[in-house]
């Protein structure tokens, strides 16, 4: 009876030493990959802005909300102090290449087809402005 026992416990004790070796290994690259700068945290964190609407209808244009996955970027090209309210009047479900977040690199989004049809626009409006200008002051 004890013969059978024994080698029951061995392997009991082999599997608790291999995950406990797995979690010191886990837990030192962790630890390693922070003294590097490298946070798997940062790298993978994706934001969640899917629950940001009590409504799936866009109030602007009517249509129905989809779901999408935006990269997210540190810098932006500065549309002015105007853009603020040109967003919220013309496109304010866009959800594109607007979003700032400090960690994450990916958003899911809830975006209105239309609102993005009309921020396209603006924005070709926009740059045609601007190529304009640097013209004339050439
Ligand atoms: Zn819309």
């Amino acid at each position: 009876m004890i013969g059978v026992a024994e080698p029951v416990f061995a392997i009991a004790n082999i599997d608790v030493t291999l995950r406990a070796m797995r979690t010191i290994g886990l837990l030192l690259s962790i630890v390693l990959l922070g003294a590097c700068g490298i946070s798997p945290k940062s790298s993978e964190t994706v934001l969640d802005l899917r629950t940001s609407y009590d409504f799936d209808i866009c109030p602007l244009h009517n249509s129905r909300l989809e779901e999408g996955v935006e990269p997210i970027e540190y810098s932006h090209i500065s549309f002015g102090y105007e853009y603020s309210g040109i967003r919220k009047r013309l496109f304010p479900l866009a959800n594109i290449g607007d979003i700032t977040h400090k960690e994450a690199r990916t958003a899911l989004v809830l975006y209105c087809p239309e609102c993005r049809k009309a921020k396209e626009k603006w924005l070709m409006e926009w740059n045609e402005k601007e190529c304009k200008k640097e013209r004339n002051s050439e």
